[in-house]
């Protein structure tokens, strides 16, 4: 089984996930740091555009497809909708005391 984990600031205690969350086929996002709000966020990066027309009782949605390309995006914090955002970039540093982050494994494989 693969381990979950997240990077942890030793100093701060600040945690962050290292991988995107929402990626899908419409919508590809990168994970990276704002410097204003001292965060990491995940950042839109390209986007499918497409329409619902459709949605299940199990909440699975049949979609158009509206556009054949990507389009991309200004990278902006989701945040504080700045564009003062950086690649998270290894060695992955804390955004907020820029401490090197180390990994915190979740699962409770040591009970
Ligand atoms: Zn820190
Ligand atoms: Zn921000």
């Amino acid at each position: 089984m693969h381990a979950e984990y997240v990077m942890r600031c030793e100093r701060c205690g600040y945690e962050a996930a290292d991988r995107v969350l929402h990626n899908s086929a419409f919508k590809r996002y990168e994970i990276m740091t704002c410097t204003d709000c001292e965060e990491v966020v995940q950042v839109l990066i390209t986007e499918l555009p497409y329409k619902v027309i459709k949605t299940l009782p199990n909440g699975i949605q049949h979609v158009v497809v509206q556009a054949d390309q990507l389009i991309d995006h200004d990278p902006e914090c989701p945040h504080c909708h700045g564009p003062r955002v950086e690649p998270w970039e290894d060695p992955k540093c804390c955004p907020k005391c820029r401490q090197r982050m180390v990994k915190r494994e979740l699962d409770s494989q040591w009970n």
